[in-house]
């Protein structure tokens, strides 16, 4: 199955990477049109364990769990996400043509890959992916992957997250998740674009 943009990791990056991937239809772009995006995850986002008191316009007494299943559906109004439970072992090709394999044995395809999984470990097999010491984290034996200050790891392959070397922290974390989308969609356009929209005139 071929996609355009392939996340790695279902948490806090890789869904906020999702939402704004999704949210750039129906706006006239056409190059924002019939795009597919596939989410891969193991289910054990930090934010399963997590109370949210903290987070900016997030209700304080929000759990962390509950919040993942509001970015679900906040990506399904838009569509066009697929999800799939399933853990990737390995990333090989380059941009435009890169191959996603998971444990199960299956193989996907896409344009654009993002790596998303957190910064507990990287154990996916992938050319070209540096991995280093989390200088962020509060404890050690964290990693992160090494990219050029704005997510590129290399030409169609970005980090985002913890793993990308963010603090974590929730804002944080989403926040480079939107980047990385906004990033490939401004390659996509050819031009640096941003998604907004506004109440309805009354
Ligand atoms: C106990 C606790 C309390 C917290 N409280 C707060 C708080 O009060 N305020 C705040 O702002 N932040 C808080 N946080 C931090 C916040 O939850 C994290 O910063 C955020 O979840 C990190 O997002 P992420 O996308 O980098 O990683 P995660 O959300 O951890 O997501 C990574 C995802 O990748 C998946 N994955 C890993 N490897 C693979 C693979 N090979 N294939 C497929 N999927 C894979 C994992 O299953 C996981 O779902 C808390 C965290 C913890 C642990």
């Amino acid at each position: 199955m071929r996609y355009d943009v392939i996340i790695i990791g279902g948490g806090a990056s890789g869904l906020s990477c999702a939402l704004t991937l999704a949210s750039a239809k129906g706006r006239g772009w056409d190059w924002a049109e019939n795009r597919k995006y596939l989410v891969l995850d193991t289910g054990r986002s930090d934010m399963n364990r997590a109370l949210f008191n903290n987070v900016p316009g997030v209700p304080i007494g929000t759990l962390g769990k509950d919040m993942l299943g509001i970015l679900k559906d906040q990506i399904q109004h838009y569509g066009g996400v697929d999800f799939l439970e399933e853990k990737v072992v390995k990333v090989e090709g380059e941009k435009g043509n890169f191959k996603v394999y998971t444990e199960k044995g299956n193989i996907f395809e896409s344009e654009f890959v993002v790596l998303a999984s957190g910064f507990h470990r990287f154990e996916i097999e992938c050319e070209g992916v540096e991995v280093v010491e989390n200088p962020k984290s509060p404890k050690p034996g964290r990693v992160m992957v090494r990219h050029d200050g704005d997510y590129k790891v290399k030409d169609g392959l970005y980090v985002a997250g913890l793993l990308a070397g963010v603090s974590s922290m929730f804002a944080a974390a989403a926040g480079s998740g939107v980047q990385v989308a906004i990033n490939i969609l401004s390659e996509w356009a050819g031009k640096p674009i941003v998604i907004h929209d506004v109440p309805e005139e009354s």
